[in-house]
């Protein structure tokens, strides 16, 4: 048995129908290239759901990893240098034409890992887009610190207060210690939290925790370097890798019990319950291909 079989791009083409005949869910890793601080590579959003993918989906005999899409959506992250962005609608096409080349060989249940904020309605619309082109796929996707297993760990774990698990933060600045203790300078890990005083607009927190007084009924997204000094938004100085090793494990945990349900939920075929036929295009516009 080749080690390597759970990696998508491994299987021939026979394969590729076996695994289809066995219902195999595909996993997808979505990250972007960005500046993370003084502290962190650029590969931050790409390396940390690549990794809780794989220790997942390696340990599972019912799914295959594709191999990780890296750039995302961040033109307001290009006043700070590196970063490489994909404009909005090249990616949303990107990931859908990704998920209908999936569902066109068979594969019915596709599942995307977010790793990078601002990818994140993009991929709810592509994956809307594939559910409605393919009526028999269910396409899914997830950020993944917003799995409640890491939510339930950052409650416990985190040390720096609100507003601190966010880009570069002490969640992130973690998760790559356990990984990579080796690719992070801890030395130039910084607080950067500028929180206005303002309940409506305020730094965001991955794991949710923010001021009592705080809402967050408001989304908004300016350049960045008009609210982070070192491109970190929250607290990377309280990050340890003993706290990334736990927030990992929550991740992994929480992905094997979305990909269990995910493998549960039922396949149904659309009823139209109109009273005669509105199968023509001018009432069916929602399925271009
Ligand atoms: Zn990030």
């Amino acid at each position: 048995m080749n080690e390597d079989e759970f990696r998508y791009e491994k299987l021939s083409w026979p394969e590729v129908n076996d695994a289809v005949e066995k219902e195999k869910m595909i996993v997808i890793p979505v990250g972007s290239t960005e500046d993370h601080g003084h502290h962190l590579p650029l590969d931050v959003d790409q390396r940390l759901p690549a990794a809780i993918c794989e220790k997942t989906v390696r340990e599972r005999d019912d799914t295959l990893l594709l191999s990780t899409l890296p750039h995302g959506y961040l033109p307001h992250h290009m006043d700070m240098p590196g970063g490489i962005t994909i404009r909005w609608d090249t990616f949303v096409n990107y990931v859908i034409d990704v998920g209908i080349s999936l569902a066109h060989h068979g594969f019915q249940r596709i599942l995307l890992v977010n790793g990078h904020g601002s990818n994140h309605h993009l991929l709810e619309q592509a994956t809307r887009q594939v559910n409605l082109q393919y009526p028999g796929v269910r396409c899914a996707m997830l950020s993944w610190w917003d799995l409640e297993e890491v939510k339930e760990t950052l409650r416990e774990v985190r040390d720096g207060g609100p507003q601190g698990v966010g880009h570069g933060g002490e969640m992130e600045t973690s998760v790559y210690l356990h990984l990579a203790a080796e690719d992070v300078d801890m030395e130039q890990a910084t607080r950067d939290v500028n929180v206005p005083d303002n309940p409506y607009f305020h730094n965001v927190d991955f794991a949710g925790e923010n001021r009592p007084e705080d809402s967050t009924a408001v989304t908004m997204m300016p350049w960045w370097t008009t609210f982070s000094e070192t491109g970190v938004m929250g607290d990377a100085s309280a990050a340890t890798a003993e706290k990334g090793a736990a927030i990992f494990e929550a991740a992994t945990n929480g992905l094997d019990n979305v990909l269990d349900g995910f493998a549960a939920y039922p396949i149904r075929e659309i009823v139209d319950k109109h009273p005669r036929d509105v199968s023509d295009d001018a009432y069916n516009p929602f399925r271009p291909r």
